[in-house]
């Protein structure tokens, strides 16, 4: 703990955390060395972990980012934060990300940008953007983000991290700050495939504060991780090698991957995936109607900021949400607002649902058929802080190959690219649902 609140101390200026819990950190960390001696430790004992700023923990503030729940502080603790707590994992602190975790550069954050440790002229990604920093700087050991169309794979890459996004219904969301709920996922930002596997068995499994978790049996995650060897059978799509702006050095690693898999014997073919233009704008329409009506709680009474010059409730709601909310989630609110209007409720909104059912279709057609998809985690690199993006859907296509698996709720993986030169990027797996001990094993032959 002492020199991980070391390296937070050299590395402040990265603006990864939003609050350390240093006093709390140590005195964990005598009480874990106590348990250790007396063999009543549990499986995380020692294990310092970061956790994202959406994350409830009793006591501790939980700002989501935003300027509205600035003095919000958590009044339970979410399911999976009592859950590492159980095993005796250390929280060493919340981690800055984009304002309710809507974002993919840790921009929209209302305590500043992050820096990219690797490169502090460039974003970290996001929307967990301050979780993958507290990884890659060295200042814990994992990180807890959520990732709810690549919130966690997204910023792995970007920071050269393992990001891990488990089955949609794996892990609970009780007391997660929600986005859009039938695609927030918790998911695990570390340095090795089997922390990101000892992690999901800790958080994974029912709870009866979150109706969508399955029921089905929970692997012993970690203790079944072992590299596969039998050959396995790999898709990769072909709209996504051929897509223009993917970044050279990216798709030569893509290629390099697919002959170095093909070599290990395994069959790996290209597939066609015709949606493959479809998956943002479906995506982003779902997403912001369901945050428009999640973000309705937040209205100047029940809790968070207060307008000082609210006279009576209409100004109470118009000026407490007008101040409270960044740009980037007004934006959203207003375009989801807009989605599930009576006018226009077919025309979006259903709209994108059948396509979110055709794009989960086809993505099972594909998994039937071979064990993985393999594409690129994102189209570039980190880019540079402060890219002027002047047409937000710019921003919104770099989640191009993330949101098909938080559109179909499959589990998904960022691995790190090794290469010695340049920005760290990653490459994704996506699985089959529930599919994790498969693939977190194959993420170990990378
Ligand atoms: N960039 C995507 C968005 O802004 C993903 C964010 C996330 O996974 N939380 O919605």
């Amino acid at each position: 703990v002492k020199n991980y609140l070391a390296q937070i101390e050299i590395n402040t200026h990265l603006n990864a955390f939003n609050e350390v819990f240093a006093d709390e950190a140590l005195a964990r960390a005598v009480e874990t060395d106590a348990k250790l001696k007396a063999g009543t430790a549990g499986k995380l004992a020692g294990m310092v972990i970061s956790i994202k700023d959406n994350i409830l923990y009793k006591g501790h503030k939980a700002t989501a980012s935003s300027k509205i729940l600035d003095n919000y502080t958590a009044i339970y603790s979410s399911t999976i934060v009592e859950r590492l707590l159980a095993e005796d994992a250390i929280i060493i602190g919340r981690c800055n990300c984009d304002e309710f975790a809507m974002g993919a550069s840790n921009e929209s954050s209302y305590y500043g940008v992050v820096k990219n440790h690797a490169d502090e002229s460039r974003v970290p990604g996001g929307s967990s953007g301050g979780s993958a920093v507290s990884v890659q700087a060295g200042m814990c050991h994992a990180a807890i983000g959520t990732d709810t169309g690549g919130s966690v794979r997204q910023p792995a890459s970007f920071c050269g991290m393992i990001g891990f996004k488990p089955t949609y219904g794996r892990i609970s969301r009780h007391g997660i700050i929600a986005y859009a709920s039938s695609f927030d996922q918790v998911g695990s930002i570390t340095h090795s495939v089997e922390d990101a596997a000892l992690l999901l068995e800790i958080m994974a499994g029912t709870d009866a504060y979150d109706s969508t978790l399955s029921k089905q049996a929970i692997p012993a995650y970690s203790t079944e991780l072992k590299t596969t060897t039998s050959p396995k059978k790999v898709a990769y799509l072909r709209e996504a090698v051929e897509r223009p702006g993917l970044d050279p050095q990216i798709k030569d690693a893509l290629l390099k991957t697919i002959a170095d898999l093909k070599a290990a014997g395994n069959i790996v073919e290209p597939v066609s995936f015709e949606y493959l233009d479809y998956v943002v704008p479906t995506y982003y329409i779902l997403t912001m109607a369901e945050a428009s009506s999640n973000l309705a709680r937040y209205d100047g009474v029940h809790y968070g900021y207060r307008s000082p010059k609210a006279v009576d409730m209409m100004s109470t709601y118009k000026l407490s949400r007008s101040e409270g909310f960044g740009v980037e989630v007004k934006r959203r609110i207003m375009l989801g607002t807009f989605i599930l209007s009576a006018g226009y409720y077919d025309a979006y909104y259903t709209k994108a649902q059948k396509m979110r059912r055709l794009i989960r279709e086809k993505t099972e057609e594909i998994l039937n058929k071979y064990d993985f998809i393999l594409t690129p985690t994102a189209p570039e690199p980190a880019f540079k802080i402060g890219r002027e993006e002047k047409d937000p859907v710019v921003s919104y296509l770099a989640d191009i190959f993330t949101v098909q698996a938080s559109l179909s709720g499959m589990p998904a993986i960022s691995l790190p690219v090794k290469n010695t030169t340049g920005l760290p990027f990653g490459l994704q797996l996506v699985a089959k649902r529930f599919d994790e001990q498969e693939l977190l094993n194959f993420s170990k032959n990378f």
